[in-house]
């Protein structure tokens, strides 16, 4: 395949970063370069920002539904693209083509005709306030944003950021991750397509420690929305503090997923699979501390264990490939030194917790699928391992499950498989998180708000609560009929 070639993508144009750096992307199937792009400094998020001010007064100003119009344009032309992109994707991070097709590049189209419909539905208010006043409120825009994007679901989160974004009339400046750029310099061209004006999208792809905290810390940005670990979202908060802009964190997690004595065994095993090894289990919300009810245990992970074995490993673009490789060899060897960490802590490795041996992965960034017997106070219990890596640790009554899974700093997501109505309800209840699944895992739609809580970071993306994260209100008050009496009588 030859070499492509990217720049950055500023008011319409791809051009060179000011400085000409450029970085390589690499195919973590097999270590290949597959691309060059060009590396946005500080300079160029300034140039990118001054692009998206340009832009904004015609953005903001056009109607609602013609700003909808044109984002559910775009999904129809990421749909008649969805091939081509599924493949980027793939390329690019390691998903295996067939999530790429079916769940990431739909779910992409979703998320863009969700918030094109949003567009011109999304309506101020009207409080009842004393007689002879109108009070009427308005959702603003905010002016230009930031969004600083991971490297584990490039496409989707385009999606998930740029929709209410744009839907609500703001123009945006997006730092996508340095590792997995492609897909989303192909969504500029699609943009184009679809026939944004130039300026409304830009993205520069760079590293954190430039471009990213250039970006957080950038006078004229009112709002940043950041994907990624709860370090880099602390720093985010502290580079932000210059102008008080407004943050969105969307940050780590370490999902409990429980299995109760009453649940159905065959879904909840395969249920529990998906939660960890989707992706490699570089989600966020992956299901990564299996905690099972003691009566259960055994049968649970004797079925578990098999599936886990029989997952197939290969190249993401063969249509049969179950798992593709990490996306980055740093996180590879990141993921197994957790593989010795628990073993020092006295964990038992039940299965995986190595590279595969099939000589044709061996120059991809490959881990088995690694299920780990770990007391709940240990640190691969604790902290986030972002990979097919899952803790499994046991309960004797509802109590025990809920103090385990609620005793991590983070709150993202958490699974309950349990056929027993009230008991869902109670532990859902009571466990510490932004979502949960009962009898079911890592459900995602446009109109259901997703984030967290804790260490896993605040405000929420989708939804109309996405609308809010990215408006600001304003109250106006109008004296229609109102005899005001002087401030102190004359
Ligand atoms: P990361 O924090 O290393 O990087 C995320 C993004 O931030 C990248 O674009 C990176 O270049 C940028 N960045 C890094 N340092 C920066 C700085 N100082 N200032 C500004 N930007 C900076 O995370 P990652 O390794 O790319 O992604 C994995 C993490 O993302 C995991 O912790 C995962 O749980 C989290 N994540 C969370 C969600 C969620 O919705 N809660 C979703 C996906 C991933």
């Amino acid at each position: 395949m030859p070499l492509l070639t990217r720049g950055l993508f500023i008011n319409g144009e791809f051009v060179d970063a000011i400085d000409g750096a450029t970085m390589e992307v690499v195919n973590p199937h097999d270590g290949s370069v597959i691309a060059m792009v060009a590396e946005g400094g500080e300079r160029d998020i300034d140039r990118a920002v001054l692009a998206a001010q340009g832009a904004y007064p015609q953005w903001s100003s056009l109607a609602a539904a013609e700003r909808g119009r044109l984002l559910l344009r775009l999904a129809d032309v990421i749909e008649q693209h969805s091939a081509e992109l599924a493949r980027l994707e793939s390329l690019d991070t390691g998903h295996p083509i067939h999530d790429s097709t079916l769940l990431d590049v739909p779910r992409t189209v979703a998320t863009f005709r969700y918030f094109g419909g949003m567009a011109d539905k999304y309506q101020g208010f009207l409080p009842p306030v004393e007689a002879g006043f109108l009070n009427y409120v308005t959702h603003d825009p905010i002016g230009v944003v930031g969004q600083i994007v991971p490297w584990n679901f490039p496409l989707m989160f385009c999606g998930w950021k740029l929709g209410p974004a744009l839907a609500a009339g703001n123009t945006v400046v997006m730092k996508p991750s340095e590792l997995v750029p492609l897909s989303t310099l192909r969504l500029c061209e699609l943009f184009e397509e679809a026939g944004f004006a130039p300026g409304v999208l830009n993205v520069v792809p760079g590293y954190g420690a430039r471009a990213g905290a250039r970006l957080a810390s950038h006078p004229d940005i009112g709002k940043v929305s950041f994907t990624g670990s709860t370090a880099t979202g602390r720093s985010i908060v502290t580079q932000s503090a210059g102008n008080l802009k407004r943050l969105q964190l969307e940050l780590g997690g370490k999902g409990a997923n429980i299995v109760f004595g009453d649940a159905n065994l065959a879904a909840a095993v395969n249920g529990s699979a998906f939660a960890i090894f989707h992706n490699q289990g570089q989600a966020c919300i992956a299901g990564s501390r299996l905690i099972l009810h003691e009566s259960i245990a055994d049968e649970f992970l004797e079925k578990f264990l098999a599936l886990a074995a029989s997952i197939r490993l290969g190249d993401p673009l063969n249509e049969a490939t179950e798992m593709g490789p990490l996306t980055s060899a740093m996180h590879r060897d990141r993921v197994l030194n957790y593989v010795d960490i628990a073993r020092g802590e006295g964990g038992e490795v039940l299965t995986g917790g190595k590279a595969p041996e099939d000589p044709a992965l061996s120059n991809g960034y490959y881990i088995v699928p690694t299920v780990v017997r770990a007391s709940p106070e240990s640190r691969v219990c604790k902290e986030e391992v972002f990979g097919p890596f899952v803790t499994v640790s046991t309960f004797a009554n509802d109590d025990e499950a809920m103090q385990i899974a609620n005793s991590t700093d983070y709150g993202l997501g958490g699974g309950l498989w349990t056929n027993d109505l009230s008991r869902a309800h109670r532990m859902a209840g009571v466990l510490r998180a932004g979502m949960v699944w009962v009898n079911s895992y890592k459900r995602v739609n446009p109109g259901s708000p997703f984030g967290g809580v804790g260490s896993s970071g605040y405000g929420r993306e989708m939804g109309f609560e996405a609308m809010h994260e990215y408006t600001d209100l304003k109250s106006v008050w109008i004296n229609v009929n109102a005899a005001i009496a002087p401030w102190y009588p004359r």
